[in-house]
């Protein structure tokens, strides 16, 4: 006689420390929800950090995990077979799916008393740097936070896609020489011109350009991908595993994040795939509070390239857990995820 689950889930508000503001939207805050995972007293934290752009809110996200019947799941070790179940029991809803994956992946671990990238084989040591995010801003508070960040970070991924694309560019490269990276988030509408601005930006140190174009256009992005002087990543144009194959040829490299492909689970395999086919791999995140960073952390020696700066970003964030250390966002030895309430 195993011992009843019980699945705890409370919406939060993320603080930003800045306005965020991408190619197609502007916000102060992110709502969350953070869910507790318990049986036989070990508790497993998830979150489902959900920006409104991309559909999903507080109340679908309750709906949609007030569906799991936690009962049909004796052995909880089956994991295949569970959050197959679980993706099953409606489309969409990638963050909620998420949360419980990664509630799942916590409890497990705690009971195996092991973070998972020791369960995984991973060497933490080997997880790339990550960038710092910068919102589209006047020059003026671009380099404000770029001299705040200071050398704490080894690059900068710059959100374009706005009016003033190159005066962002040029105004951080008066305080700053690290490596860029330039997310358009899809503000781009011509290929030609796009191609011109990819040119320009390989001049000024940038190492990659994510999203350039919108993701219906897979003609436009396949021909600048044949052309462009940097490696092009997809973001909103790769979700989940059966987008990886398709992407070959349209983008160089993706861009894997546990809210967008339903968690842990699947993101471990996108990253495999990805390299198997010759893709190139980012490991990234939306603002997110220190828990599913934590977990996102445990895959990152699988990814090319991280941009796992979310719980950085956020100015209430209820957790400890993946630290900065040298520039890389680093695991806690703790065991599960490694994430811990704030205290
Ligand atoms: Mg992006």
């Amino acid at each position: 006689m195993t011992a009843p689950w019980s699945l705890r889930v409370r919406p939060f508000t993320l603080e930003l420390r800045h306005r965020f503001t991408i190619a197609t939207s502007s916000r102060t805050t992110t709502p969350t929800l953070l869910v507790e995972l318990e049986r036989d007293g070990v508790i497993g934290f998830g979150e489902a950090a959900m920006p409104p752009y991309l559909g999903e809110s507080h109340a679908t996200a309750q709906a949609f995990l007030a569906r799991i019947d936690l009962a049909r799941y004796p052995d909880p070790f089956l994991t295949a077979a569970i959050l197959a179940d679980v993706d099953a029991l409606a489309p969409g809803n990638p963050a909620a799916k998420a949360a419980f994956d990664i509630a799942l992946h916590d409890w497990l671990g705690k009971v195996m008393r092991q973070p998972w990238h020791r369960v995984l084989g991973l060497d933490p040591r080997r997880a790339p740097p990550t960038s710092f995010t910068i919102g589209i801003h006047p020059p003026d508070v671009v380099q404000r936070i770029v001299a705040e960040a200071g050398a704490r970070f080894a690059s900068f991924k710059i959100k374009l896609g706005g009016e003033h694309d190159r005066e962002m560019i040029r105004s951080i490269r008066e305080v700053s020489s690290l490596p860029l990276r330039v997310d358009v988030n899809q503000g781009w509408r011509d290929r030609h011109a796009a191609l011109q601005q990819i040119e320009w930006l390989a001049t000024q140190g940038v190492e990659l350009v994510e999203q350039p174009l919108p993701k219906e256009n897979v003609d436009d992005l396949a021909w600048l991908c044949a052309r462009s002087p940097l490696p092009i990543v997809g973001d909103a144009g790769v979700q989940r595993l059966a987008d990886v194959p398709r992407a070959v040829g349209v983008y160089h490299g993706i861009n894997v994040k546990l809210m967008k492909c339903t968690g842990l689970r699947e993101a471990r395999t996108m990253l495999e795939l990805a390299r198997a086919l010759g893709l190139r791999s980012m490991l990234g995140c939306m603002t997110e509070t220190s828990c599913a960073i934590s977990a996102a952390a445990q895959l990152s020696p699988l990814a090319d390239w991280t941009d796992l700066d979310g719980a950085l970003l956020v100015a209430n964030d209820p957790f400890v857990g993946a630290t900065l250390v040298d520039g890389r966002i680093v695991p806690s030895a703790s065991p599960g995820i490694g994430a811990a309430v704030r205290t």
